[in-house]
């Protein structure tokens, strides 16, 4: 299949720009030109629901309002902010980003994307997002939409060449910018996938740029992209311990690296789904008391299971309360692993996951 001719491309970028200007969500980072503020919502756009940061994006920039504040921030301070909306490690490099900036920039977001992909945690997409939008300059980008909308209006129906990463699509978008204000078609051509022409059921009739839509044309836009056979999501199984002391309940901070990196939790033992949850008792209660250096025992029997689904994952939490034999004090890293306690329903300081929040709701008279 051809590209789609420079005419094609120069009605496509006037259809998307009027539409644009008269039909775009009214979004609250869309009324605004600062970079630092525009990076903040594009990461956190990605795997998140446009619902959900509107909620988090106006409260993060209230707490860090520029680059110096969020590089002078504690990385705890950071993660609280970001409880609930998941991908912890987006935050952790935001952070990271903003010490770049802050350092090595002047707390200044350069305007080029190479200049902006030098920061860490910006990527090839970020970079183009911020320049485009923040700086209006003339570069590309390619999230999931974007690819879907190019490959039905070229009627790509190979599945390789309707993946994001495809050359073929950066290309299509380099040469739509080029033809008006790159701040307005970047966003039209996201905002088309997003609301227009989504995964399913392309509303063509009331696409402005349907006249030019070869998918549509061909009748075949309801098979791009091609359906993936999604890789069956692992599933796996742990033990949680709502570990109690009076109105204290121990909490853990989760490891640099993996899933709900540096985030709080319940303490949490892997279990064996082949052997039955009672056969595991007492390892869990010696596993949790060797934590502490206490013995440890748990509740008569489960209080729930709680299932939670991440991108390529499924866990199978199996909660359980424990109760320490004396009072410990708890401070910093211990064994590896970093402790702390919620007192009264106040979590100590950092990240709290939705998981920490369904894992707190199990467990009986407990404050999330
Ligand atoms: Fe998408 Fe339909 Fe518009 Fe083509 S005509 S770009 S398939 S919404």
């Amino acid at each position: 299949m051809s590209e789609l001719d420079d005419r094609s491309i120069g009605g496509l970028a006037r259809g998307l720009s009027r539409w644009f200007a008269a039909e775009a969500r009214d979004l609250a980072w869309r009324r605004t030109r600062d970079p630092y503020a525009i990076w903040v919502s594009e990461i956190m756009l990605q795997q998140t629901r446009v619902e959900t940061v509107e909620r988090y994006w106006p409260r993060f920039l209230a707490r860090f309002p520029d680059v110096a504040s969020l590089a002078a921030a504690d990385e705890d301070a950071v993660l609280e902010q970001w409880s609930g909306l998941g991908y912890y490690r987006r935050a952790r490099l935001l952070h990271q980003g903003a010490k770049h900036v802050h350092g090595a920039l002047g707390g200044e977001l350069p305007r080029s994307v190479s200049g902006l992909r030098a920061i860490p945690g910006i990527g090839r997409y970020t970079a183009g997002a911020i320049a485009s939008i923040a700086f209006d300059e003339q570069a590309a980008l390619v999230d999931g939409n974007v690819a879907r909308v190019h490959s039905r209006l070229a009627a790509l129906v190979d599945p390789k060449a309707q993946d994001a990463k495809h050359e073929g699509h950066w290309r299509f978008v380099e040469r739509v910018l080029e033809r008006g204000s790159p701040r307005v078609l970047a966003q039209a051509l996201m905002e088309l996938g997003a609301t227009v022409c989504t995964p399913r059921s392309p509303n063509c009739g009331g696409c402005p740029v349907s006249r030019g839509c070869r998918a549509r044309a061909e009748g075949v836009q309801a098979a791009i992209p091609a359906v993936r056979i999604k890789k069956p999501a692992a599933e796996l199984h742990y033990f949680a311990v709502g570990v109690r002391s009076g109105d204290r309940l121990l909490m853990e901070r989760r490891g640099d690296t993996g899933l709900l990196a540096g985030v709080w939790c319940l303490p949490l033992v892997a279990r064996d789904p082949r052997r039955t949850v009672e056969a595991q008792r007492d390892e869990v209660a010696a596993g949790i008391g060797g934590l502490l250096g206490v013995k440890v025992s748990l509740g008569e029997g489960e209080l729930g299971v709680v299932k939670h689904v991440f991108s390529h994952r499924v866990w199978h939490v199996v909660v359980w309360e424990g109760r320490l034999a004396r009072r410990v004090k708890i401070a910093g890293r211990r064994d590896g692993l970093r402790l702390g306690w919620s007192v009264g329903g106040v979590m100590p300081e950092g990240g709290v996951p939705t998981l920490t929040r369904k894992l707190l709701a199990a467990l009986p008279a407990t404050t999330p």
